[in-house]
């Protein structure tokens, strides 16, 4: 998945990017996207159901973007996320929750997985989510950061309750999706 040099009309190029949603259920995953792809939240925890992904267009210097980004359907909690989830991935947001340490210990198994799945370049963002959550935190910004560099990822806080960072983090995403393919 990546760059076509031709569609439907001649002339325009089109880039259509496959963007993987991983982490700990309940870290916020799906509301990251929903916050990003319509502006939307949602307090109760109900698992997500139906949508496999979600599809938006961005402006990268002048030129279409369409980001396919994946969602989990709640099967992270049995530990079966399959291959095809992954297959064809060039971007993957690797989420964890602030207020809770256990989600951000198992970011090194999501990266493995990440891992043995893809075998082209992805552009990886750690993402440390319910950043509105300071009063509880159980993880600092300088462990997230330090995590971050030591495995070559780009790193934010966010918060899907209060838009914090949301946008920005995945357009950091795409946007080095776009460099790798051009
Ligand atoms: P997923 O299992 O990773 O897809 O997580 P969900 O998006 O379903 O969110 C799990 C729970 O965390 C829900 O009750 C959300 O309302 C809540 N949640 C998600 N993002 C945030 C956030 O940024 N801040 C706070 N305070 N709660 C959040
Ligand atoms: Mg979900």
């Amino acid at each position: 998945m990546g760059r076509r040099d031709e569609d439907e009309e001649g002339g325009e190029e089109e880039y259509l990017f496959k963007i993987v949603m991983i982490g700990d259920s309940a870290v916020g995953k799906s509301n990251l996207l929903s916050r990003f792809a319509r502006d939307e939240f949602d307090l109760n925890a109900k698992a997500t159901i139906g949508v496999e992904f979600q599809t938006q267009v961005v402006d990268i210097d002048g030129k279409e973007v369409k980001a396919q980004i994946w969602d989990t359907a709640g099967q992270e909690r049995f530990r079966a996320v399959t291959s095809a989830y992954y297959r064809g991935a060039v971007g993957a947001l690797i989420v964890y929750d602030i207020s809770r340490r256990s989600t951000f210990d198992s970011v090194r198994r999501w990266l493995h997985e990440l891992d043995t799945h893809c075998d082209t370049t992805v552009a990886r963002m750690l993402v440390g989510n319910k950043c509105d959550l300071d009063n509880i935190r159980e993880v600092s910004k300088e462990e997230g950061k330090a995590l971050a560099e030591e495995e070559g990822l780009f790193f934010m806080e966010t918060s899907a309750l209060d838009s914090t960072n949301v946008q920005i983090s995945f357009e950091i995403v795409i946007r080095e999706i776009f460099k790798n393919v051009s």
